[in-house]
């Protein structure tokens, strides 16, 4: 190592990992040699990585340096299951969470978020739960709203959020529990230019197409997956200055109530893939330090923090006096969510045997 590059190191402190990732030095750790999930190696990390913050890889095969935690209770959320140690995040993923909850409870009426997970502190694949949330840009919200009271430690571990399900008929939302809030909510999610895509119920995404009248566009971001009925999940693009970020292929034009949404009310993604006679259940698979990309054996050995504190943004948040009464409707601002008559909801079918 040069004199100027040494220099450099003692100048950057937290650059030091761009600066290695950049120069292209590397050497395989210890930990990368063996075979262990990278799920164990990346959820026993507490903190996170002390560097430039970046997202490396995809939202699936990924992990995260220079994390911060979002505070577990703000003036319009408080996270949930703590114990998880997921409210980790892309500095600019966390900041975008705050904005929309604030926006929501500005322009919406909507009480606060109940955050789900984000990612844990070094991101990386997660012992439990999510194929994605890898890169510190996806996270979950409860479609249930927060309550008045600030929630337990314990509360915040059992309670559980509603689902928006009929469960007694095929993909049907229940509408006793679904408000025209709800749709507010999410497509305030939507409308935002850093959001990606939203992930919603197919029940939840035919429910907006039926009875959304405000800009279709944001729509579109809002795609229909499995699950997604007691939550949504907000994902975002790449921030810029994530090199080693990469994006998801951009969302097809229109609405996506279309096609793609008519799929889910088939049977074809509910029927149980077909096994071959005589063969074996496939070994389970699971990702190795060695198949994330390379810069995660440093993200993932990388020094940490001096202390929690220090990784997190609620030292550093500004609350706003007061959450000012909702002067600007929220449909002036994305659009109304009128009921629309029920002549296009899915016609019930039987629902097949799932799992
Ligand atoms: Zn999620």
């Amino acid at each position: 190592m040069g004199f100027g590059m040494r220099a450099a190191l003692r100048r950057s402190g937290s650059g030091l990992l761009a600066l290695i990732v950049s120069a292209g030095l590397f050497s395989t750790d210890a930990a990368s040699a063996d075979g262990t999930p990278a799920k164990e190696l990346f959820g026993a990390r507490a903190l996170p990585t002390a560097a430039a913050p970046t997202s490396y890889g995809f939202y699936s095969k990924g992990c995260l340096a220079g994390g911060i935690a979002i505070p577990t209770d703000g003036p319009t959320w408080q996270a949930m299951r703590l114990s998880r140690n997921r409210r980790w995040g892309h500095p600019e993923m966390i900041a975008l969470i705050e904005r929309f909850s604030h926006d929501a409870a500005e322009r919406i009426g909507w009480p606060g978020l109940l955050l789900g997970d984000i990612s844990q502190p070094r991101g990386g694949p997660m012992l439990s739960g999510h194929a994605s949330h890898q890169i510190g840009l996806d996270a979950d919200v409860w479609l249930t709203p927060m309550p008045q009271k600030t929630l337990s430690y314990q509360e915040r571990e059992s309670i559980s959020a509603t689902s928006m399900l009929d469960k007694s008929r095929f993909l049907t939302i229940d509408r006793s529990v679904w408000t025209p809030s709800h749709a507010r909510l999410i497509m305030l999610a939507a409308s935002y230019p850093e959001v990606e895509r939203v992930f919603v119920n197919p029940a939840i995404k035919k429910k907006l197409c039926d009875s959304w009248r405000g800009d279709r566009a944001a729509l579109g971001k809002v795609r229909p997956i499995y699950g997604h009925d007691y939550h949504f999940h907000i994902r975002m693009k790449c921030p810029a200055g994530s090199k080693g970020c990469k994006d998801q292929a951009a969302v097809p034009a229109g609405d996506g109530c279309d096609k793609s949404l008519a799929w889910w009310f088939t049977d074809e993604p509910w029927a149980k893939p077909k096994k071959k006679p005589g063969e074996k259940p496939p070994k389970p698979k699971f990702a190795t330090l060695a198949d994330l990309p390379k810069a995660c054996a440093l993200v993932l050995n990388g020094p940490a923090p001096a202390s929690e504190q220090q990784a997190t943004y609620g030292t550093a948040y500004r609350a706003p006096a007061a959450i000012p009464a909702a002067a600007t409707s929220i449909e002036s601002v994305i659009g109304a969510a009128a009921e629309a008559p029920l002549a296009s909801v899915p016609v019930p079918l039987p629902r097949p045997a799932l799992q």
